[in-house]
């Protein structure tokens, strides 16, 4: 097993020598479930341009200010009739009618359709009064809407004056009613709706072009250590540049946070206190730390935590990034994160993104699981739940019929807590249980999908 942190610092009476207690050896079900209790959705509002409520929770009821459709209207290109006046229709005996007039989409009819009458109509036209149905074009002598030339089209109203109607159609054919997608009134989305692009070609259509949503919950990010320099600096001897300020933002922002940077924070408590005040006068609702919570000496956002917040130290039976801090610094929620980069990124998927969609309102805060076939061997000697980098794609039936197709798995590679590149291929966890120490290729795994669609 590769230890993770500063082994040769290790020293088993730390957690006494630093006053606090051993940390508790939790379950990741179990520190979700912590985690979930211990975040309410904010109580802050605000109203946005329509384009800006994408991906965020909606705080009120949006009721239809009016029928849509608005009115009766043609499904179909052809001639608005009454049903009655066609009843008799055949190919023998067509019923011919006056052509009294063209309505196209966006137009409305001059006088109501009388008997013995027709109306050209166009598809999304109002139906003129007087009109219950619409025969289209196909079952006509019309020549159809593609079939006019520049200069037939441009004399439309006087080029046709009768139409020879070749079959009978009943009351309401091809007629959308008013009201018959949404009724005025109705309330179409309610409060806690997360507004997708579906949504908001709903709220367009309901003349909503802002709404209330949500406030973004902000995030403060402080990553800290010694070695590390901002990705734009000389990286000198003993270096490294600071990956987990960028990545934790990254993730910040794609599950609809606002990500506030407060860059890299020594290892000395008045830098991470430093860090930390800012990060709570910036407004955060939520801060993340990353490094420095486990047991070395250098392990000083611990000592910090555990001096000046209300903390929970929890070791986590999982891999990777076992350690994780979670309590307030001065009233504000803080989550310390391991100083991997791996490690941070897969704690952050696991507990920080359900904490960020709940305070943005969010009640969905699991992601989609699935079982899939892996591809190769397994192990996982851990002696922990292992979540492994792995590329899922979806296999056709293997008889080439027509059988379901499948999910088959194939990890991304080394794993080894510190191999960032193992999640740049990724795009899902597979989660391999503590008790299961090895995998059979064939064997189904279960899988946390951290991005659709499948590599
Ligand atoms: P720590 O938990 O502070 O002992 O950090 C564990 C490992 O992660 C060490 O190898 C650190 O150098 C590395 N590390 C910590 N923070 C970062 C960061 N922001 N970017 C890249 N690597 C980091
Ligand atoms: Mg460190």
């Amino acid at each position: 097993m590769a230890h993770e942190h500063h082994e040769h610092h290790f020293d088993p009476l730390a957690p006494e020598r630093l006053g606090g207690p051993a940390p508790d050896l939790l379950s990741v079900d179990g520190a979700l479930e912590q985690i979930a209790a211990a975040f309410t959705p904010l109580e802050d509002y605000e109203r946005v341009p329509l384009l800006q409520a994408l991906g965020r929770v909606l705080v009120e009821d949006i009721p239809a200010d009016m029928h849509l459709p608005p009115f009766d209207n043609t499904a179909m290109d052809g001639y608005a009739v009454r049903a009655a006046n066609v009843a008799a229709a055949s190919h023998e005996r067509p019923a011919t009618l006056r052509v009294v007039g063209e309505i196209a989409a966006g137009r409305v009819a001059t006088q109501p359709l009388g008997p013995g009458e027709a109306y050209r109509i166009l598809t999304g036209a109002p139906l003129p009064p007087g009109a219950d149905a619409v025969v289209p074009y196909e079952l006509t002598d019309g020549k159809g809407f593609g079939g006019w030339s520049a200069a037939e089209a441009a004399s439309l109203a006087t080029a046709e004056r009768e139409v020879s109607v070749f079959q009978s159609v009943e009351h309401g054919a091809n007629v959308r009613y008013a009201g018959e997608d949404q009724r005025k009134g109705e309330v179409i989305l309610r409060a806690g709706t997360v507004v997708r692009p579906a949504e908001v070609g709903g709220l367009a259509a309901l003349g909503r072009a802002q709404v209330w949503v949500r406030r973004r919950p902000r995030v403060a990010v402080l990553s800290t250590g010694d070695e590390l320099v901002p990705a734009d600096q000389a990286v000198g001897p003993g270096q490294i540049r600071d990956v987990n300020s960028f990545a934790l933002a990254a993730l910040i922002a794609h599950y609809g946070g606002e990500p506030i940077l407060l860059g890299i924070a020594a290892d000395r408590p008045e830098a991470i206190r430093a860090g930390l005040r800012e990060g709570v006068t910036r407004g955060a609702d939520l801060l993340l730390t990353s490094g420095g919570v486990s047991m070395g000496d250098y392990d000083v956002v611990k000592q910090v935590l555990q001096e000046d917040g209300q903390m929970g130290f929890w070791s986590i039976d999982m891999r990777p990034g076992k350690p994780l801090a979670f309590g307030r610094f001065e009233g504000v929620p803080i989550m310390g994160l391991p100083g991997n980069p791996v490690s941070s990124m897969v704690t952050f998927e696991l507990f920080a993104r359900p904490a960020v969609l709940r305070l943005a309102g969010h009640t969905r805060l699991h992601r989609l699981e699935l079982w899939a076939t892996a591809l190769q061997p397994i192990s996982n000697r851990s002696g922990r739940e292992n979540f492994m980098r792995g590329i899922v794609s979806q296999r056709a039936p293997r008889d080439g019929g027509d059988g379901e197709p499948e999910w088959v798995v194939r990890l991304t590679g080394e794993q080894g807590s510190n191999i960032l590149t193992s999640m740049l291929k990724a795009n899902a966890l597979v989660r391999i249980p503590k008790s299961k120490t090895h995998v059979e290729p064939g064997e189904h795994v279960r899988i946390l999908m951290i991005d659709w669609p499948p590599l």
